[in-house]
């Protein structure tokens, strides 16, 4: 695993506890902010806040909520 500046135990701890209770702790593994999963050459990232529909879940290399961009998909999809 590539090291990474530490991003702090207040946000550290806040993205686990999230994680943890959306039942999936690995989440709390992703870099906690876009920046960092750019210079790690990775392709999601968690902030352990919610997106705009709610949505507690790891954001991709456009800042989009996972979540939402399946739901997308999906929409997308039922169109046809
Ligand atoms: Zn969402």
């Amino acid at each position: 695993m590539t090291h990474r500046i530490f991003e702090g135990w207040h946000s550290h701890g806040r993205r686990v506890a999230v994680a943890t209770k959306v039942s999936n702790a690995d989440w709390a593994r992703l870099p906690h902010c876009r920046s960092v999963m750019l210079a790690e050459g990775g392709k999601l990232f968690f902030t352990g806040k919610a997106c705009k529909r709610g949505h507690v879940s790891p954001r991709n290399e456009h800042g989009d909520c996972t979540q939402c961009h399946l739901m997308r998909l999906a929409e997308r999809r039922d169109a046809f």
